[in-house]
């Protein structure tokens, strides 16, 4: 019995296919390395000292996908693969949408036509809009601002119409609030391509040299320093929440829907003192005009993950901050 995970490559992926190995599950990994190299699976190995099943296939290959399910004995998904960035959705809204919803609904198709009816959904905290006051809970109405949250919106009601139809399916869809660090070996990490667009791989490039200054998107919200807060949560903390997320889903059916936070926000300022502080090294920034779309602050209520994963958050934004910058300074050049 294997566990598959699409976009097992991808940043979050490889953290979870580490914790998944290393508590005895056996995976498969499907990915297509539009986001992420193959390097990432040699230091999977490294790290857990176990093999695993790799397909370098699309999700969106129907055939190919089927192929993976008929050759594994696959009980459950923790779906990974999508696209992910808010600023090139607006700019490519077919191809958003094309990946992400298509991908959901080959995989869902696929997973049916053999009988495997247990799935984790990456959704993200961008569901709840900007209306919403923070702290934020599950019951809250969603809404979303560009064609990136909006697949994700999309994918959270693809699959809660998938159960109404059959309610021998077993969901959790899990709303990542700001994931950032990195394995604490340093092994493993985020590597996006280009200039980033979150803010941890953009401090750590300014730290490692590769940009001049951080530039910070406002100093006028109406937050404790008047730049914008988020819910930092490290990396693994994530992975190991998709742990329990896969418990739950092998012994009940239905739709569950958890937060996955800390359920303390810190501000652009914060997260760069924290950073200074926990690695020595200093981050020159400016501070510039709010960036389109932003709101000043989103963190979450993760009581329900608490109450119904027995599920919460370890690690500190130091640690968040430390293992995100050995993971730069040990691969400067990411993989
Ligand atoms: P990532 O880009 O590092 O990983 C996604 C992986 O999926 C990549 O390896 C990519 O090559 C692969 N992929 C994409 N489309 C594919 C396809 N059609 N077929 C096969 N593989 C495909 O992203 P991540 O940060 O690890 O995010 C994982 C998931 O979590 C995504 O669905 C993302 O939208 C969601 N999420 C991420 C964040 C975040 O801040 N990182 C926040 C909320 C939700
Ligand atoms: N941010 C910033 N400079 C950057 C990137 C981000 O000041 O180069 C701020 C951004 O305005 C937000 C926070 O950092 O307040 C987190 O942004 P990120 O893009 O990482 O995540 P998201 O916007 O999805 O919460």
């Amino acid at each position: 019995m294997s566990i598959l995970i699409t976009g097992g490559a991808g940043y979050i992926g490889s953290h979870t296919s580490v914790e998944l190995l290393n508590a005895g599950y056996d995976i498969v990994i499907v990915d297509n390395f539009s986001n992420s190299k193959p390097e990432v699976l040699n230091r999977i190995k490294e790290l857990t000292g176990k093999g695993f099943k790799f397909y370098e296939v699309d999700v969106l290959d129907k055939d190919a996908l089927s192929q993976v399910f008929s050759e594994n004995h696959i009980e459950a998904v923790i779906h990974f693969a999508g696209l992910k960035s808010v600023g090139e959705s607006v700019a490519m809204p077919i191809n958003y949408y094309y990946n992400n919803i298509t991908g959901n609904l080959i995989l869902a198709e696929v997973m049916a036509k053999h009988n495997v009816k247990k799935i984790v959904f990456s959704s993200s905290a961008t569901v709840y809009g900007m209306n919403n006051i923070s702290p934020l809970t599950e019951d809250l109405p969603l809404s979303t601002t560009n064609p990136y949250g909006s697949t994700k919106l999309m994918g959270e009601q693809i699959f809660q119409d998938i159960y109404v139809s059959d309610n021998e399916w077993s969901i959790a869809l899990l709303r990542y609030f700001n994931p950032i660090g990195a394995h604490e070996s340093g092994r493993i990490g985020e590597d996006p391509k280009g200039i980033p667009n979150n803010i941890m791989p953009y401090i750590t490039q300014v730290a490692v040299g590769k940009r001049e200054k951080l530039n910070v998107f406002g100093d006028d919200y109406d937050t404790h320093d008047g730049t914008g807060v988020r819910d930092y949560i490290h990396v693994v903390d994530l992975a190991k929440g998709h742990l329990k997320a896969v418990e739950k889903i092998m012994g009940t059916k239905g739709v569950k829907i958890y937060n996955l936070g800390t359920g303390i926000g810190y501000s652009v300022l914060d997260l760069v003192k924290n950073f200074e502080e926990a690695t020595g090294v200093k981050v020159p920034y400016v501070i510039t005009k709010r960036r389109p779309g932003d709101i000043a602050a989103c963190f979450s209520d993760p009581t329900k993950a608490l109450k119904e994963l027995n599920w919460k958050t370890e690690k500190t934004l130091k640690d968040m901050c430390k293992d995100s910058w050995k993971w730069q300074s040990n691969n400067p050049k990411g993989y």
